[in-house]
């Protein structure tokens, strides 16, 4: 949209009024859970709770919510978005909680269930807070239908891409969803934070509770998507063809990239294409996943899947030619099915492996920057300079084909910590800004949750915010459902 028409609306909007959320009132609102859900669908008690309020990929402090409620339909959902919104309770879905950003966790305040909620505790909490009811997705893991002849999937939110596809492979249907963000992650989560690829290509339509308690459908993935809490999921499958594991290193990261960018310009259509640095190959070798070691230099891996093993070893001759030119080692194509989940089991092993660098105590910040394919070899060479001279380690696991690269930033951390080392945040701000200013974005596939708020101003602007502002306020007027999220509450931006 047009900046002018952006700051028409949004100066606009800024003129309507926007209804206030009630004063929050936990007695009854815990009273209403009581009486809508039975109590094995309603968790009080804190340690479910505490473990609730947790992602274990997030170094944010555990928030807990004041109650979970696992919904095993939408009219569940409905029922307890009357209640959040009639009482004044804010409302977190919740999947896996594998999000790294900080994107389901309890912004204000939320007292013991057992503790009353008399407003403003002194010392506890400040005027606003607000205590918080997590709606679990995850009890919600049926696949509804499967259309083979369509290539379609329709699944509730709780199923995930693991859950799905052993659903198929059990009932012998050769298709597969071929989209695999962390282990354990689930459909309403990855469409809610739009993990790789997912919601681009594969999602294709949607159920969504709105905060009004109405329920839509959307046709196409990305309306409405965190507005709302997603019931159902029309999902994309992938026949499941022949495939092949490859991988091969090179001298330096440039050739890595150019040899790359030349596959894909002679029109070789990988299924994915992911690069590790020298560093990660040396945490993959610690971790002995692998019978042999690999050369600890930049490695690119690839997966060909085609309808045939001939057209998959036809595109692995022209990658040899191409690996040949550009000065790599010679191509490794795995023998057989077991030796390619092997290497691709080692390559999804990586966040767990490069903690061996660092051992005992290792902490990660997994960065999430994405650029043009074209400045990608640019990003990595000042990238490194960044990392050099911060001290830090970060190693690289790209998903090169896309553009998207993250250095997992490591350090050793104290016991109970909860922030990061000046140092990691420092290099960490410096590889978006270098992002940014190849044209990239701060976050390629991880979203935008808390703590990557602070970029949005640079790699926005005011007018997109505003319009963001606007159309949140639309289908959010009382600002219940995981306020603070992607925007700042209004007057408390801290701009990185
Ligand atoms: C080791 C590791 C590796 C990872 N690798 C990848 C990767 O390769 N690619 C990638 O994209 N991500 C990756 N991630 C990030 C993570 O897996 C994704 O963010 C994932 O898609 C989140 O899904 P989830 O089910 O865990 O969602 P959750 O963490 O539970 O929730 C994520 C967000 O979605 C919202 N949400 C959840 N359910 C619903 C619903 N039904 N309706 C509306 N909103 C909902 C939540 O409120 C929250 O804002 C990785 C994380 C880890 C820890």
């Amino acid at each position: 949209m047009a900046t002018a028409a952006k700051e028409r609306l949004a100066s606009l909007a800024s003129h309507l009024a926007s209804p206030s959320a009630p004063k929050p009132d936990w007695p009854r609102a815990l009273e209403a859970l009581k009486s809508a859900f039975p109590a094995s669908q309603l968790s009080l008690d804190l340690a479910t709770r505490e473990k609730h309020g947790q992602s274990w990929g997030s170094l944010l402090p555990p928030s807990p919510p004041a109650a979970v409620v696992h919904a095993l339909s939408a009219a569940d959902v409905v029922a307890v978005v009357r209640i959040a919104t009639s009482c004044g309770i804010v409302l977190i879905p919740t999947g896996g909680r594998t999000a790294l950003e900080g994107q389901f966790t309890a912004t204000c305040c939320s007292p013991l269930a057992e503790d009353s909620w008399n407003g403003v505790v002194k010392g506890k909490t400040k005027p606003g807070d607000r205590p918080t009811i997590h709606v679990s997705l995850s009890r919600m893991n049926q696949v509804l239908a499967l259309h083979e002849r369509d290539f379609q999937a329709i699944v509730q939110p709780g199923i995930g891409w693991q859950g799905l596809n052993a659903y198929l492979a059990e009932r012998g249907v050769k298709l597969a969803f071929p989209v695999d963000p962390a282990p354990g992650s689930e459909f309403g989560g990855m469409a809610g934070v739009a993990g790789s690829g997912t919601n681009a290509e594969w999602i294709q339509s949607m159920e969504v509770v709105l905060m009004d308690g109405s329920v839509i459908r959307t046709k196409g993935s990305n309306r409405a998507r965190t507005l709302g809490i997603i019931t159902e999921l029309t999902v994309r499958l992938a026949p499941v063809v022949p495939l092949k594991v490859a991988l091969t290193s090179f001298p330096t990261v440039q050739q890595a990239v150019s040899t790359v960018v030349s596959m894909l310009s002679s029109g070789l259509t990988p299924t994915s294409l992911e690069l590790l640095d020298g560093t990660s190959i040396k945490g993959l070798n610690l971790a002995k996943l692998l019978p042999d070691a690999l050369p600890e230099e930049p490695t690119v891996l690839m997966r060909f899947s085609n309808p045939s093993e001939a057209v998959n070893q036809a595109s692995l001759e022209t990658v040899k030619a191409i690996v040949q030119r550009e000065g790599g080692r010679e191509l490794r194509i795995a023998k057989d099915d077991q030796e390619n989940e092997e290497l691709w089991k080692a390559r999804k092993s990586q966040y767990w492996s490069q903690q061996l660098l660092i051992g005992e105590g290792c902490r990660t910040l997994i960065t999430d920057v994405c650029v043009p394919i074209s400045r990608l070899a640019e990003f990595v060479d000042r990238s490194e300079v960044l990392v050099h001279d911060s001290g830090c380690i970060a190693p690289i696991v790209a998903h090169i084909g896309d553009g998207n690269v993250h250095r997992a930033i490591l350090w050793r951390g104290k016991e109970g910590e909860t922030t990061r080392p000046r140092e990691v945040e420092t290099l960490a701000k410096k590889l978006v800004e270098l992002a940014l200013e190849l044209e990239g974005t701060c976050a390629g596939e991880h979203g935008i949750g808390l703590t990557k708020r602070k970029y949005l101003k640079a790699e926005l602007g005011d007018s997109t915010l505003a319009l963001m502002r606007t159309v949140k306020r639309a289908l959010d007027p009382l600002n219940l459902l995981n306020p603070d999220k992607v925007l700042f509450p209004e007057g408390e931006e801290q701009w990185a």
